[in-house]
């Protein structure tokens, strides 16, 4: 089922993720429900805070972006990506490796707007599979910052926040837009919602 992606302005974007304490059925739908929605809009990540439901549960898939590579390591051994997509991430705990790397970043809850973000190149990975299994790996690439822009928002955070002010300034007029748009629809839904009871016949 294709979810519904919330924008900038919806007050799910900025909740921290409830921990997933046991992989069910129902996280498994949810996770088919996420990787949909994502392959619906194009998108190489998403994270559950977009859908509006704050789990520590992200998708990813980067096969569709060749020019720009990612790497992963087990062990040490370099492993072939596609094996591991799409991946979905239950829990995860990142470690910075590598020296930090400016990269352009879009977002699903950010329709059009890009800016260069710096992250580190490299990072460590922990977290569960769907099987419920943990899985380690090092990652490089776009892979690292997908990742990385993912693990945000399980945590309330945008790539907004991590971007220099020189690139924030860049693109505060569209952001501020959206947020002022989001804002306004809610407040219209909340508005019919309380309206809908006198509808009823006393
Ligand atoms: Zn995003």
């Amino acid at each position: 089922m294709i979810l519904p992606i919330v924008k900038y302005g919806h007050p799910a974007l900025r909740q921290k993720g409830a921990r997933v304490s046991a992989v069910t059925p129902e996280i498994r739908q949810f996770v088919e429900d996420l990787l949909e929605t994502m392959y619906d809009r194009e998108g190489i990540g998403l994270a559950a805070q977009q859908v509006a439901r704050p789990l520590q549960v992200c998708v990813v898939d980067v096969r569709q972006v060749k020019e720009r590579p990612s790497t992963l390591e087990v062990k040490g051994e370099a492993q072939d990506i596609a094996a591991f997509m799409p991946m979905t991430l239950i829990n995860p705990e990142l470690t910075p490796v590598g020296e930090p790397v400016s990269g352009p970043e879009g977002c699903l809850s950010f329709p059009e707007i890009y800016a260069d973000v710096t992250r580190p190149s490299v990072v460590d990975v922990r977290a569960l599979d769907l099987k419920g299994q943990i899985m380690e790996f090092r990652c490089g690439g776009l892979l690292a910052r997908a990742i990385q822009h993912e693990w945000d928002h399980l945590q309330g955070i945008l790539f907004i926040d991590r971007m220099d002010q020189e690139n924030k300034e860049k693109i505060r007029p569209e952001y501020q837009a959206l947020q002022a748009e989001t804002k306004k629809e809610l407040a219209a839904a909340k508005k019919a919602v309380v309206r809908a009871p006198s509808l009823r016949p006393a």
